[in-house]
């Protein structure tokens, strides 16, 4: 039995109602939360009223790509320059062991940092699902007892609306206990390309995450495609949109008829603020300021009743040129882009979109919350509040798994150098 006494924790992180924070003693058995009492002195570890987070949730990453920008840049910064970038090294350099490595390099990154469950995209454009989704069973299993894996196939429209392609690639998914998702944004059959997606993650008991809408062209409607589709067809799988940048530029009543149809469909809303500041309204001159910064409506969604949450998305690949799956990271600049800081005493629930909410929508086992029964996997700040989280970058956190912490060490970069040889 061990106490962390002098805590201060805020009470939407404990599933209690309120924004603001609580001072208490955390006792600890046998790697697990017994009970959460308001501060008394007594024996223990003082945290001079240290902040205490849950470890964190990453519903929206790709573990695939990580860290290629050493030998495969994205030439100007564009979302089409990544695609095309990403589609020249996936062909001929994603072998098992490439991907394997670079995988298990991201994952000890986010361990380090803290984080308990990661879902994942893998790009499953055959015969590339083939490679990629054996590897990654793998990769769960080893895995399991610290970052709890998911993972999502990543197919564009041509596959979607090719039927045996999409047949092969959703049976490897269903083999491999995953979930089927896809890339959509102006397409002129999108409409189509999102219901024969629905209705084979129908027939199939399949859940759905999908990239909707990841443009600043206002002709995008893919998402709301997609929550026709779930409508029409009556499927009741879980459904996760990520980006949904298009509704940033698109008029009042079509962003209102779009909410509604997402909130009608039960679809959940997952945005990647730090991925659309690096692509969204970029020129590829660069020479021109970027205005509309693709963060999607997520106030006005999870006012209409919509679950919503953020995530990392890229690391090091032409998507995103940075990043290193830091939850801390993500909140900070999430908090920042997204304007979730003030009211400040109700701030802190949205500490629950990169934790409790996302963990809840992905349906992890791992609950992101700090309640009695669950296990201690906490993090320990020095800061106290707010501010002071998140003025500072935090690296020097302490991080309880079970109750003991961990080495955070973050892998070197040099590790990777010879899988970066032209
Ligand atoms: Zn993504």
């Amino acid at each position: 039995m061990e106490t962390l006494r002098n805590a201060s924790v805020p009470s939407a992180l404990m599933g209690r109602p309120g924004g603001g924070m609580e001072h208490v003693d955390i006792a600890l058995d046998r790697g697990r939360i017994v009970a959460i009492t308001p501060h008394q002195p007594g024996p223990g570890r003082d945290l001079d009223h240290g902040l205490v987070l849950p470890a964190f949730v990453d519903i929206h990453t790709h573990l695939d790509k990580g860290h290629i920008w050493p030998r495969r840049q994205n030439p100007d910064g564009t979302w089409i320059g990544a695609l095309n970038a990403v589609r020249g090294d996936r062909v001929g350099r994603w072998s098992a062991t490439d991907v394997g490595r670079r995988m298990d390099f991201s994952l000890r990154a986010a361990y380090a940092h803290g984080t308990a469950a990661i879902r994942t995209h893998l790009d499953s454009f055959p015969p590339q699902h083939e490679i990629s989704w054996s590897l990654f069973a793998e990769m769960r299993d080893k895995w399991r007892d610290r970052v709890e894996l998911q993972g999502v196939a990543l197919i564009d429209a041509e596959v979607l609306l090719d039927a045996p392609m999409l047949d092969a690639v959703a049976r490897t998914v269903k083999a491999a206990g995953g979930l089927l998702g896809g890339s959509v944004a102006v397409h002129p059959r999108s409409k189509e390309a999102m219901l024969r997606l629905v209705e084979k993650a129908g027939d199939l008991g399949l859940d759905l995450d999908l990239h909707t809408d990841e443009t600043g062209d206002p002709s995008a409607h893919a998402l709301e495609h997609l929550a026709e589709a779930v409508l029409e067809t009556g499927y009741t799988g879980h459904v996760l949109a990520g980006h949904c940048c298009v509704l940033t530029v698109q008029d009042e009543a079509t962003q209102r008829r779009t909410i509604d149809k997402v909130a009608r469909a039960g679809i959940s809303v997952v945005s990647l603020p730090m991925c659309n500041m690096y692509l969204q309204d970029r020129e590829p001159s660069g020479h021109a300021t970027p205005v509309r910064r693709g963060v999607t409506l997520l106030h006005e969604f999870r006012a209409a009743g919509v679950k919503v949450a953020i995530a990392s998305d890229n690391t090091r690949d032409p998507f995103y040129a940075y990043g290193d799956l830091d939850g801390l990271e993500v909140l900070r600049e999430g908090a920042r882009i997204l304007h979730f800081d003030h009211p400040q005493d109700e701030a802190w629930s949205w500490a629950r979109s990169n934790g409790a909410d996302a963990a809840a929508i992905a349906g992890f086992g791992y609950r992101a919350q700090i309640e009695p029964g669950t296990p201690a996997d906490l993090l320990l700040f020095r800061a106290r509040n707010w501010t002071e989280l998140f003025a500072r970058p935090q690296a020097d956190r302490v991080v309880l798994r079970n109750g003991h912490p961990i080495d955070t060490t973050l892998p070197d970069y040099r590790e990777l150098d010879d899988l970066m040889e032209a």
